[in-house]
């Protein structure tokens, strides 16, 4: 009897996880337009909007697991499908569309042989996306962000900031080695390094796979006090014998023509996500920055010399390795900001140095070393103030 018991609890567990998972995906050409069907174990809430520029259709899922193949070639209209968590609680698909679109109707319906539920999305071509959502998905809680640790009086907060996550991957390159996971697994190596040390406290945006706005990461640095902010990135380029890392700063002309270029695309991440883009209309916050930016941009400009002093003898660096840039991430108008961008996951090197956990650990304790010697060259120059 008790065998049977488990027996039961086990299926009811698995049919449980199972029922939570989307098992197939499709997008078929319609008149005037085309339906895309995610089949689902279950019935679950959702939600589902259009956005233009570019033209995309978005679905959000109770996080769940995915087990579909990936979206079958077709006539759709349909040029590609991304998926991954959102947030923590959120799965988020979107269907990239080779046209713009408005979101014609969306409902649940029974699964195909009666089992399970599919969600079916009709959607009109050649028509502007609407702001109406489809759908029963709460909003959702907002990324919690880590309560800062009880703050001593002499402690230093440092926010490390592991860029992408969730459903954008950021760069990928050889050997298939993702940025989102280089950035986290350095981002955790140096906040273990720096905790060890007294007076030292560290933040992380994000300590998961998960996917955050840009906004909401500069928001979560200033929430936790940061004394230092400190994004970490990896790029990738075009020409594979490109290597070594490099250190940003926030500057309203780019130093450079390739800084400029990798400011669009690491502020396109608001946009993998789903989003809008960061900017525009933004003059209030602009004048703040402008203001504000003017200490933090001295203090931020040394950090920068600091970390590159303390790569310089671990890594191989880009040429000329300190550049500016407008990058949204590091719009904070009174926190020392820093991008740093560990090497090319485009170059063979880079990409096999920051793949390996030796690796990560090298070039996370020289950025704990670049930290330990920005703040002791703050003291210095207070103290010198002072005197
Ligand atoms: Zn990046």
């Amino acid at each position: 009897m008790r065998r049977i018991l488990f027996a039961l609890v086990a299926i009811l567990i698995f049919s449980a996880q199972a029922s939570a998972d989307v098992l197939g995906v499709r997008a078929a050409p319609k008149a005037g337009g085309a339906r895309l069907v995610v089949d689902l174990g279950n019935d679950l809430p959702y939600r589902v909007f259009a956005l233009s520029n570019p033209s995309r259709v978005v679905i959000d899922l109770p996080k769940l697991g995915w087990r579909a193949q990936g979206l079958p070639g077709s006539d759709s209209g349909v040029a590609s499908l991304r998926h991954g968590l959102f947030r923590e609680d959120i799965y988020r698909l979107v269907f990239d569309l080779k046209q713009s679109a408005a979101i014609h109707s969306a409902g649940m319906i029974a699964g195909l042989n009666g089992s399970g539920r599919r969600l079916v999305v009709d959607l009109a071509y050649g028509r502007a996306p609407t702001r109406a959502e489809f759908g029963n998905l709460a909003p959702g809680t907002k990324a919690k962000p880590t309560p800062p640790p009880p703050r001593r009086p002499k402690d230093r907060i440092v926010v490390l900031d592991a860029g992408h996550g969730g459903i954008d991957p950021g760069a990928s390159g050889y050997g298939g080695v993702r940025e989102k996971e280089v950035n986290l697994a350095v981002a955790r190596a140096a906040k273990r390094m720096l905790e060890d040390l007294p007076g030292y406290r560290v933040v992380l945006t994000r300590e998961t796979d998960i996917f955050l706005r840009l906004r909401e990461r500069v928001r979560l640095g200033r929430a936790a006090g940061a004394d230092l902010f400190i994004s970490i990135h990896a790029d990738s380029h075009p020409d594979h014998a490109v290597n070594g890392a490099s250190l940003y700063t926030l500057s309203e002309r780019a130093s450079d023509a390739e800084a400029a270029r990798l400011a669009r695309s690491e502020n396109l991440a608001d946009l993998v996500g789903g989003g809008d883009v960061v900017g525009g209309g933004t003059e209030v916050f602009d004048i703040l920055i402008d203001l504000a930016q003017r200490d933090a941009k001295n203090r931020s400009s040394a950090a920068a010399d600091d970390l590159l002093f303390a790569l310089a003898g671990t890594q191989p660096l880009l040429q000329s390795p300190k550049r500016s840039a407008g990058f949204a991430v590091l719009k904070a108008p009174d926190v020392p900001s820093v991008l740093i961008e560990l090497g090319f996951l485009s170059n063979r090197e880079d990409a096999l140095r920051l793949a390996d956990r030796d690796g990560r650990e090298r070039i996370a304790r020289a950025i704990v070393d670049g930290v330990i010697r920005y703040f002791d060259g703050a003291n210095t120059a207070r103290a010198q103030q002072q005197n």
